[in-house]
């Protein structure tokens, strides 16, 4: 098994493409200092970043891992699928990310209105000011909802609006599991469920979750993860194994001071984890 050192690896984060802090370039540069050595950058539903990340990365002497973190509904629930070496210039990955980006704007303006009904005016234009060009996310409609006072922080925001049964909640129809799964396949990728911790499945549901995931060509999970505690590596470790599934590590950094983990400080994987990176050639050096 590999043996290189935890805080050298970070195979999961965002950038101002999706609801990340700093614009691809920075966010590598930061990566870099904080001791990344291997990094792929995972935005939500969007592939734009990876060039230009890529290029600041090897100007850095890192290695650069393309990467997307896909929504995908399953039961009723949104899921996170990272794909991990997806090549960017794909064409079916391209478009199907393109029309999830205009589903995003459809969603926005319907989240939009749920808020106008509150009193709160003006949310689509102010989202929109505030992403630019990036993906249209919850995480937008946080900022706008926290600068114009409407709440205090970041914690109580999507409590109080933008979580199911809320103003701004729109139950949005993302694509299906199968479908990620088989994008980031057919791009030469490697599928991998995002904190699988995360989303409040029982134990049979996790199971149902593994097999069918596992059915479609996946081949990792998420064990160490900024949304995992300790004690849930230990039991990702556990489920990794028993499906034959690799493990994957990543920060899930979003920026300074609102990331569940700060880049570089993450910890390694559980000793019996197969990592994901095992046999790629961008690892071996470390
Ligand atoms: P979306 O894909 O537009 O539904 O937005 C999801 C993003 O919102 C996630 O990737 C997180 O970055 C953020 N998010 C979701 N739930 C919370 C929460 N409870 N607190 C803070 N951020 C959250
Ligand atoms: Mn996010
Ligand atoms: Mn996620
Ligand atoms: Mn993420």
């Amino acid at each position: 098994m590999n043996t290189i050192l935890p805080a050298t690896i970070d195979l999961h984060c965002h950038s101002t493409i999706s609801d990340g802090l700093y614009p691809p370039e920075a966010l590598v540069a930061h990566a870099h200092k904080q001791g990344v050595k291997v990094l792929a950058l995972t935005d939500h539903d969007d592939i734009s970043g990876l060039s230009i990340a890529r290029c600041e990365a090897e100007q850095l002497g890192m290695q650069f891992i393309d990467g997307v973190e896909i929504s995908v509904t399953w039961k009723k629930r949104t899921l996170h699928i990272v794909g991990l070496k997806v090549d960017p210039n794909n064409a079916a990955l391209k478009a199907v990310l393109a029309k999830v980006k205009q589903s995003r704007l459809e969603r926005a303006k319907l989240m939009a209105e749920g808020l106008d009904k509150v009193g709160i005016t003006g949310s689509f234009e102010g989202v929109q000011a505030i992403a630019g060009n990036s993906i249209i996310t919850r995480t937008h409609f946080a900022r706008f909802l926290v600068k114009n006072g409407h709440v205090r922080n970041n914690k109580a925001v999507f409590k109080k609006y933008l979580v199911k049964g809320k103003p701004g909640f729109i139950d949005q129809q993302w694509m299906s599991l199968e479908e990620a799964v088989t994008l980031i396949k057919d791009s030469g990728g490697t599928a991998v469920i995002a904190h699988p911790g995360r989303y409040g499945l029982g134990m049979v549901n996790m199971h149902l979750l593994m097999h069918e995931f596992k059915s479609y060509g996946g081949e990792a999970i998420e064990v160490v993860t900024g949304s995992h505690t300790p004690s849930q590596y230990d039991q990702f470790a556990k489920i990794a194994h028993r499906f034959s599934l690799k493990a994957s590590l990543g920060s899930d950094f979003h920026g300074p001071g609102i990331s569940y983990m700060e880049m570089g400080c993450i910890t390694e994987l559980p000793a019996e984890c197969v990592p994901v990176w095992n046999d790629w050639p961008e690892a071996q050096h470390l």
